[in-house]
């Protein structure tokens, strides 16, 4: 059985795939939209293919709904085993180099029979592209630093890209009856921005045929190692998993030895020491005699050496094992179910693809008590940013819905942080506003010091005011501003300001490191999901893990007030 996400996958490369063969536009894009569908649904994909319901999803018809449920059920699809088998192997590789299409590959591949990315490599380094038609020397060498930052990329996954497949790996693990326990442990566990490679840890007592059951997952692409305690596979779409099977009773010491951070545990070794231990992967023993120190949790591993438990998020070494070891650190850090409010959201008055109405049923369904609507403002204009005018027909609508639901609607903007650090927000419509989100949207590479100025100035504004993804990164894609933190942590702190700890995979910003520079200051913080989807709104979980690393407390959060309080604390005119 396939999870959604490699349905979604599979979708995809049919789409692309028969791009490649010349196919017409209108399939290929019935595949790309049916894989998007996939992606963004609320439902449980079981449940529609058990009912027969796929084609009740707006952009699915009859034929891919066969697909999808062949797909689902049985991992395997014969369109994509056949369009697999047609095109040359190098093909799919040749898919990742930024820019070029499938379109541009066929046409290379008629003009001069390139099929992998060497060959490419080597044609645009002879100056052979340049002479295809279609292409110039412009183009070619764009192909050519494509193919140069592909080879120099390291090879890191998206924190929510691994998180699903791990997901769907655990619960498949466990449904083998084989294994008493299963987790991830590494950098998932940790909740680290993106991840190298997974590692999954099983409680069994029949390692074998647990290894064979890993091994016959849809999702395995090909079984790189197999041992008797220890199984390497390489899952569709390039992740590598390392599968550990121990007996029940070193279970929680081999967990916590793999999730890290190395850090960490080299601090917490040396530690084990001066208390008379040796901690290594096979638990806690004493120097003394050799004898173990048995572990049945992970709390038994830092309560023999005398400190808290230390939550795997924070095990980075940034001071959490000599806060642990003072009975210090940070008490009620923040949880999901501590959230009351959804703050940060998109409609379809500017770019998001839901309604006003259809977001605030969702967020109500997770059962929050407030929804800011912060679409964004004018300037932003080609995210379809609202002026005065639309800004005012959007709070009839508003008014309108709320007739309809329970959770409070709030009136917000995600207003632009110009370069001058003004902030893009209707004057006359100020007092009516429940909240402002200011960020930052074009001239992203200004240098450091007038970067600093703009953000320093955007904050003193005598508005109340959430900075937004406030450090602009795409994690894996575009690089933070350049910017004094601390002068603008500063300004925060002395001005009407909070700060946005932005829970979309692809930004997780402000980053722990930071956040806990914003602490010392005594800022608070929104917890938020910059939604522009239903499916989106289920992101806040990420702003919540990524606040924690940063050690926020549920007190510190100013989404955890209710709504009246929240609507007082953040009300944009003081
Ligand atoms: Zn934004
Ligand atoms: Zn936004």
């Amino acid at each position: 059985m396939l999870d959604k996400l490699a349905v979604a996958d599979a979708l995809r490369e049919i789409g692309k795939l028969l791009e490649l063969q010349g196919e017409n536009p209108f399939k290929v894009r019935a595949y790309e939209a049916g894989a998007r569908a996939v992606d963004g649904l609320s439902e449980d994909l079981d449940t529609l293919v058990a009912e027969a319901r796929l084609t009740e999803i707006p952009g699915i018809g009859k034929a891919l709904a066969e697909k999808i449920a062949q797909l689902y059920t049985t991992g395997r699809v014969d369109l994509l085993e056949r369009l697999r088998g047609e095109l040359p192997p190098g093909f799919p590789e040749l898919l990742r180099v930024p820019d070029l299409g499938p379109r541009k590959i066929a046409a290379l591949h008629a003009a001069l029979g390139v099929a992998s990315v060497a060959e490419l490599k080597a044609a645009c380094e002879a100056g052979r592209v340049r002479e295809v038609r279609g292409f110039g020397e412009k183009t070619e060498k764009k192909i050519l630093d494509g193919i140069r930052r592909l080879e120099t990329r390291p090879q890191r996954t998206l924190l929510s890209e691994a998180r699903a497949a791990a997901e769907a790996l655990v619960a498949y693990l466990r449904s083998s009856g084989l294994a008493g326990a299963v987790e991830v442990a590494g950098s998932v566990r940790r909740w680290k921005e993106t991840v190298g490679d997974l590692d999954v840890v099983a409680a069994s007592r029949k390692p074998r045929e647990l290894s064979a059951w890993l091994a016959a997952w849809p999702r395995v692409e090909q079984l790189v190692a197999r041992g008797d305690t220890k199984t390497t596979v390489r899952l569709i779409g390039g992740l590598s998993v390392d599968l550990r099977v121990v007996l029940p009773e070193d279970y929680a010491t081999l967990l916590h030895h793999l999730t890290g951070s190395k850090a960490h545990h080299v601090k917490l070794r040396g530690l084990a020491r001066e208390r008379g231990y040796t901690l290594s992967e096979w638990g806690l023993a004493r120097l003394s005699d050799g004898s173990k120190v048995r572990a049945r949790r992970e709390e038994d591993i830092y309560r023999t050496l005398g400190m808290q438990m230390i939550p795997p998020e924070l095990r980075e070494d940034e001071g959490e094992i000599e806060a642990a070891l003072a009975h210090a650190l940070p008490a009620g850090l923040v949880e999901e179910e501590d959230l009351r409010g959804m703050v940060h959201v998109h409609t379809t008055w500017s770019d998001g693809h839901a309604t006003l109405e259809e977001m605030a049923r969702a967020a109500e369904a997770m059962g929050m008590g407030y929804l800011t609507v912060t679409d964004h403002s004018r300037s932003a204009a080609y995210a379809g940013g609202l002026d005065a005018a639309r800004l005012e027909s959007q709070w009839e609508e508003m008014a309108r819905v709320q007739e309809k639901v329970k959770i409070r609607l709030l009136r917000g903007t995600e207003a632009d942080i110009l370069d001058d650090g003004a902030l893009d927000v209707p004057e006359r419509l100020l007092e009516k506003l429940d909240v402002v989100i200011a960020s930052v949207h074009s001239r992203m590479k200004m240098g450091a010091s007038e970067m600093t100025r703009r953000m320093v100035a955007a904050m003193r504004q005598p508005v109340f005011k959430i900075w937004g993804h406030a450090t602009g990164r795409l994690l894996l894609e575009r690089e933070p501003y350049g910017l004094d933190m601390d002068a603008v942590l500063d300004a925060i702190a002395a001005s009407p300001a909070a700060i946005e700890v932005n829970g979309d995979p692809h930004r997780l910003d402000l980053e722990p490191r930071f956040i806990r520079r914003a602490r010392e200051r005594g800022i608070r913080f929104a917890l938020s999901t910059d939604a522009h989807s239903v499916a989106g709104l289920q992101n806040l979980r990420y702003a919540v893990m990524t606040a924690r690393r940063g050690w926020v407390t549920r007190a510190e959060v100013l989404n955890a007030l209710p709504a009246a309080a929240f609507a007082r604390a953040v009300r944009p005119v003081c």
